[in-house]
């Protein structure tokens, strides 16, 4: 990090800025120009807040020549991290597709949601239990008892499953759940992130809907730092001023987590979109972006579905999308997982 100096700072306050980066343990560079004077600061500057430099009269600005995460940082961490979930494994080229309904409705449409996306060859069945709705008159999604469905639909079918999580108070309903999905609306949660980072389960975390790369990487540092290294970041489309699509797929954010972070970075592209025309062309444009799988809704009825029916494929359509994915995926050289 790099702190300007003021010109013809007072030497004593500048001093005790220099004791209080000493203090924390950095190492100072200190150069004195025709102008200007630099404080170079070396070691772990993680801890620092610019907002809290500047508190400094003498200081005119700061600039991080660094990124403020270590723990999900490429740089410490150089191999792919590869993530094993369930006999799955995630990253690093393991391709995995996880499919299902938006919602958890009844035990009828979950189960035959879970055989038929099993049998097209997704490895993982999703569907929401605790749903975050932008109205409170929506369906809010079947709680504990979608979960129970859910578990139900798991042992019919052997698919691992995952789902969201709203409040850390639900936890405990999560235990056999395999990964727990950190929806885009709580990315900031920091309750829920430092709660998720003492469990030891896998994390979905999902990028907010305006959320910067740094501020998504960041989230993933916060589950880093309570002990849980276990982290899946998927990329679900931002908001841009664009009307046609629900949301902006940002595919760049897919080689930005390659050449910063070691994680696995999947794609939702229902959710990007908002309709199911784009599913396959999106779900195509990832997998050429080099992402290590996707997260698709599919539903046995979307007209009739409690939640997102418009951006679901039904069960036909899913097969047709995932036998081009898999074609696309082998051909890209990744690794379909079962
Ligand atoms: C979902 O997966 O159903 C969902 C609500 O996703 P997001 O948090 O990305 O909106
Ligand atoms: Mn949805």
């Amino acid at each position: 990090m790099i702190v300007v100096l003021k010109q013809n700072s007072d030497k004593e306050r500048v001093e005790r800025l220099m004791q209080h980066f000493t203090d924390m343990g950095l190492r100072i560079n200190y150069s004195e120009g025709e102008d200007t004077t630099i404080l170079g600061l070396m070691g772990d500057t993680t801890r620092l807040d610019e907002g809290d430099i500047m508190a400094y009269d003498v200081v005119e600005r700061v600039q991080r020549v660094t990124e403020p995460f270590k723990a999900v940082n490429r740089k410490f961490h150089p191999e792919d991290t590869i993530i094993e979930v369930a006999g799955r494994k995630i990253g690093a080229g393991y391709f995995n597709v996880m499919a299902g309904p938006c919602s958890v409705e009844n035990e009828a449409q979950i189960v035959e949601c879970a055989e038929r996306v099993k049998a097209a060859g997704a490895s993982f069945l999703r569907g929401g239990a605790f749903k975050p709705r932008t109205s409170p008159y929506s369906f809010q999604g079947l709680e504990a008892e979608g979960l129970k469905l859910l578990l139900e639909a798991k042992r019919q079918t052997g698919l691992p499953i995952v789902t969201e999580i709203m409040s850390e108070k639900h936890l405990d309903l999560f235990a056999d759940v395999d990964i727990i999905q950190l929806g885009a609306r709580n990315m900031q949660n920091f309750m829920l992130l430092k709660e998720l980072g003492r469990c030891n389960k896998p994390i979905l975390l999902k990028r907010g809907l305006s959320a910067t790369m740094e501020e998504f990487l960041m989230a993933a540092e916060y589950i880093f730092a309570g002990g849980n290294k276990q982290v899946i970041l998927c990329e679900r489309g931002i908001r841009t001023f664009e009307k046609m699509i629900r949301n902006n797929l940002d595919l760049s954010a897919v080689p930005l987590v390659k050449m910063f972070s070691h994680l696995p970075i999947i794609i939702d592209p229902s959710h990007a979109a908002g309709r199911r025309d784009m599913v396959q062309p999106l779900s195509r444009a990832a997998i050429a972006a080099g992402a290590d799988g996707l997260i698709i809704e599919a539903h046995n009825d979307p007209k009739h579905a409690l939640c997102d029916g418009a951006q679901s494929l039904d069960l036909d359509q899913f097969d047709h999308v995932m036998s081009d994915i898999k074609r696309r995926a082998e051909f890209e050289g990744r690794v379909m997982m079962p």
